[in-house]
């Protein structure tokens, strides 16, 4: 737990310790405020959970941190999360076979097997280039102002093919936007796709829950409270059961449906669902640190990896883990299991047959659908601030920004 800094100035309650609390409440802590913050689960970190099963680390959800991204990058000390990283591109599975999309310019040896491969066009490869070039000149917050329409509409407008739409983009992008028919912002688009280009998908070795953990000891001993479900809010204090807990300013930072029950507002937030499903095997089914993507999408399969052969630290020696993402809603798919297995045997032959089956993570609320022109108000009342990926972008780096602009604010205010 680090130092408290002084002078101490106004008392903040921060409800939630996912990354947007906690990382509001390190800033808040930095500036010498009295922060307390109260948890709902058991365990810091939000949607961003890992459990240990038999020495797995399984993520709650399949989720990579860009090491591009700019202000969880300044926030999060990077080299003691011991970040391991993807390769650049994919592999895509086309009628029957894998095959290697890779990002050429990052590994200029993969060009052949890249510009070969049947996804897209020669023309669709060099608009890609074209993509790559303009996005990695355009200033993050040119894109958040930018104009904005759906990815789809924006990849057409661009010219690429429906081809390469429907064989990369929607397999790649819906695996990000956990929806593939991609109407999700193009600003999202073109943010993580200049994510994308400029850094790496990686995994701490320790799961993606040492990101949270690490912003969690950046604040004073006993200023987390976990197992504290939050009641209901006013401007001057929070109710957890039958105990009022006092505060000149309260930080909303659970998701974005939980804050607008607590607000008592009327619209609650949509979601985008997933399921990730998790087996164990002797061997894995293929060395790269690469993700798998499903071109066809005719199975329930949506993109698979080896997380362990990302970071050995996610499986004990020896053995292999493999993480099988599919999008929706699939909680009431009784033979979800069977039925991913059967496909596995499809993509990896009869060896996948012997991989048991650890753990199927559904998460209804995973992300927040992200409505074309979303712009949330952070300060709803004199005291009360909002923050959460719900109010930025879904993502790691939409939900630390808004939890450090609100310190930040809260702090002006003073
Ligand atoms: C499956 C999945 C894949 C993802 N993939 C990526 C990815 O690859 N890259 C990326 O950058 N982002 C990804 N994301 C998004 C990213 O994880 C989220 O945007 C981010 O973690 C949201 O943080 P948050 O603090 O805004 O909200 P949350 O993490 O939801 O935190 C809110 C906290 O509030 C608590 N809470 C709720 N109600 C109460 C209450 N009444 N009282 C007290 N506490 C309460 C909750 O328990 C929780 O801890 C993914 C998310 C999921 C689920």
């Amino acid at each position: 737990m680090s130092e408290s800094p002084a002078p101490t100035t106004s008392d903040v309650i921060v409800v939630g310790a996912g990354l947007a609390g906690l990382s509001c409440a390190v800033r808040l802590h930095e500036l010498g405020h009295r922060i307390r913050v109260f948890e709902a689960a058991d365990g810091v970190g939000g949607r961003v959970r890992t459990d240990n099963v038999d020495g797995f680390l399984l993520d709650r959800g399949f989720q990579v941190y860009l090491d591009a991204y700019p202000e969880a990058g300044k926030l999060l000390d990077l080299e003691a999360l011991d970040l391991r990283s993807f390769e650049p591109g994919a592999l895509v599975w086309k009628k029957g076979e894998l095959r290697s999309v890779l990002d050429v310019f990052r590994k200029p040896s993969a060009l052949f097997s890249s510009a070969f491969a049947p996804i897209g066009s020669m023309w669709d490869k060099l608009l890609v280039a074209k993509l790559r070039f303009h996005l990695l000149r355009k200033h993050v917050s040119d894109i958040w102002q930018g104009p904005e329409m759906t990815t789809s509409n924006y990849l057409r407008k661009f010219g690429f093919s429906d081809r390469i739409i429907d064989d990369f983009f929607r397999s790649f992008y819906g695996g990000v936007f956990l929806e593939d028919l991609l109407v999700t912002s193009s600003r999202l688009f073109e943010f993580t796709f200049k994510m994308f280009s400029s850094g790496s998908a990686t995994l701490p070795n320790a799961g993606m829950q040492a990101i949270p953990e690490q912003l969690a000891t950046r604040l004073p001993e006993n200023a987390i409270s976990l197992n504290r479900p939050v009641d209901s809010v006013t401007s001057d204090h929070i109710m957890i059961e039958d105990t009022r807990q006092e505060a000149d300013h309260i930080v909303l930072a659970t998701d974005g449906a939980t804050a607008a029950r607590l607000l008592g507002a009327e619209i609650a937030p949509r979601w985008n669902s997933t399921s990730c499903l998790y087996f164990s095997a002797d061997e894995a089914p293929f060395e790269e640190a690469i993700i798998a993507l499903h071109g066809d999408r005719e199975g329930l399969i949506h993109n698979l990896c080896v997380p362990s052969a990302v970071a050995p630290g996610y499986a004990p020696d020896g053995k292999s883990l493999i993480s099988v993402s599919v999008i929706g809603n699939q909680e009431d798919n009784a033979d979800l299991t069977r039925a991913i297995e059967a496909e596995l045997v499809e993509w990896f032959g009869e060896k996948a047959e012997t991989w048991k089956h650890l753990r199927t993570e559904h998460i209804l609320q995973a992300l927040p659908v992200d409505p074309l022109g979303n712009e949330t108000e952070i300060c709803r009342h004199e005291s009360i601030w909002i923050c959460g990926d719900h109010t930025r972008s879904g993502s790691i780096e939409g939900a630390i920004i808004s939890g450090l602009e609100t310190a930040n604010r809260i702090s002006e205010k003073e």
